[in-house]
């Protein structure tokens, strides 16, 4: 796509099959939104039915809302519409508590039922998963963590691993892995794989059900728009009846309101719940699901791979000789929904780029993060920031001390 004008970006746009998909979100048209990989948009629809749920169902029904609004079984409900995005069953996902804390009753529940053997992860994992996979692989079996670069995981799968767990879709390059091959390969040696799928689900299609997945975990705020701090979710393939969350709660208890003195897990991924859901996060995820409900995923596969393509060309083409380099893969094939652009004043450029109204982030070191969420990003949109990118950097105002002020969140 080498050379493209802002013509062709809007001819482009306009031969967009998902182009009517961008109606469903409350989006400034003030601003370059390219950061729905950290925190995805308002979809239309939630603050009324989150206004609805608080005046009515919690204002007026108050506890019978718990049955009559179908409060108890609501994050069931959620997890089996992500199901489809997933490649799952439906009663094989649920929707409970955050990614870091899913990903230890994942491990644990996996650790406790393995073999002996080491854990094998890639040193470049979410921070959070590292963290989590160190106090889970010594607590269950007091195991070893073994981390790998990324690109010598495959090879790293050998008699003595029991656990292989990493994220699909690198959180810095944006790299994705083979999911059914590093699954097959740990199923080959005995080992079992859980997956994290932050930063692919809502934009990568997964087919976690012939990939012969076992466990998985992933966040809903990203490319799902549940909103900050939208509980998570967990799959459990349907053949592993006997893993057992190690959170053993009641709200993963088989009849949660029989009050039993004994737990008994339910069936599926809802023995994945510990307590009580929160609600009203639930509720707004449920319509954030809802715009996925007729999207065929190979759409936006192939929107985010074009989307990509021509953030990559454009970025090399306008902004080479101010020092960017690529830091994702090239080829689309390895590559999920996200491009990273290097340069050593990221920060400061990311900065400047959102004065600017051109939302992206950075990530240590050198990291210009451009998330293209392929149901509300135009082609325009990647054309108008790289543009502005290109002026930042000629002028060079990202270097102006305003722009260098450490916020907590890159
Ligand atoms: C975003 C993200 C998380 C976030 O975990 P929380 O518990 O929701 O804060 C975890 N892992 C990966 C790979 C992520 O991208």
């Amino acid at each position: 796509v080498g050379a493209w004008t802002r013509a062709d970006a809007e001819r482009a746009d306009a031969a967009d099959p998902l182009a009517g998909c961008r109606a469903r979100f409350e989006l400034d048209p003030s601003l370059i939104y390219l950061d729905g990989n950290s925190l995805g948009p308002l979809p239309t629809g939630v603050a009324a039915r989150l206004q609805q749920l608080v005046s009515e169902e919690w204002g007026r029904g108050l506890v019978r809302s718990w049955n009559q609004a179908g409060w108890v079984d609501l994050a069931e409900r959620v997890g089996a519409k992500l199901a489809r995005l997933v490649g799952a069953a439906e009663s094989e996902v649920v929707v409970a508590d955050s990614t870091s804390v899913n990903l230890y009753k994942a491990l644990g529940a996996a650790l406790a039922a393995a073999g002996p053997g080491d854990v094998l992860t890639d040193d470049g994992n979410f921070p959070t998963d590292l963290y989590i996979a160190e106090a889970a692989a010594r607590q269950f079996g007091g195991r070893r963590v073994r981390r790998v670069p990324r690109a010598e995981l495959l090879g790293a799968i050998r008699p003595g691993t029991a656990l292989v767990t990493t994220t699909h879709v690198d959180y810095r390059s944006g790299h994705l892995l083979d999911l059914a091959a590093v699954t097959e390969a740990a199923h080959r040696v005995g080992a079992l794989a859980v997956w994290d799928l932050c930063h692919s689900v809502g934009a990568v299609p997964i087919d976690l059900s012939a990939a012969g997945a076992d466990l998985a975990v992933g966040c809903t705020y990203k490319y799902l728009n549940g909103g900050p701090g939208s509980p998570a979710f967990v799959y459990v393939a349907g053949r592993h009846r006997d893993l057992r969350s190690p959170v053993s709660g009641w709200f993963g208890h088989e009849d949660t309101f029989a009050f039993g003195p004994e737990y008994r897990p339910a069936a599926g991924a809802a023995r994945f719940q510990a307590g009580t859901p929160p609600i009203l996060a639930v509720a707004a995820l449920e319509v954030a699901m809802d715009v996925f409900a007729d999207i065929d995923m190979s759409q936006v596969r192939a929107k985010s791979a074009a989307l990509g393509e021509l953030l990559i060309s454009l970025a090399e083409e306008r902004c080479r000789e101010h020092g960017i380099g690529l830091a994702s893969p090239r080829d689309a094939a390895s590559r999920g929904s996200h491009v990273s652009l290097t340069h050593p004043d990221a920060y400061e450029i990311v900065q400047a780029l959102a004065a600017a109204g051109v939302i992206v982030d950075s990530r240590p070191p050198d990291l210009i993060r451009f998330g293209l969420g392929p149901l509300y990003t135009r082609f325009v949109d990647v054309w108008d920031a790289i543009q502005v990118l290109g002026e930042v950097l000629e002028s060079g105002r990202h270097v102006a001390s305003a722009h260098s002020t450490r916020h907590v969140v890159p």
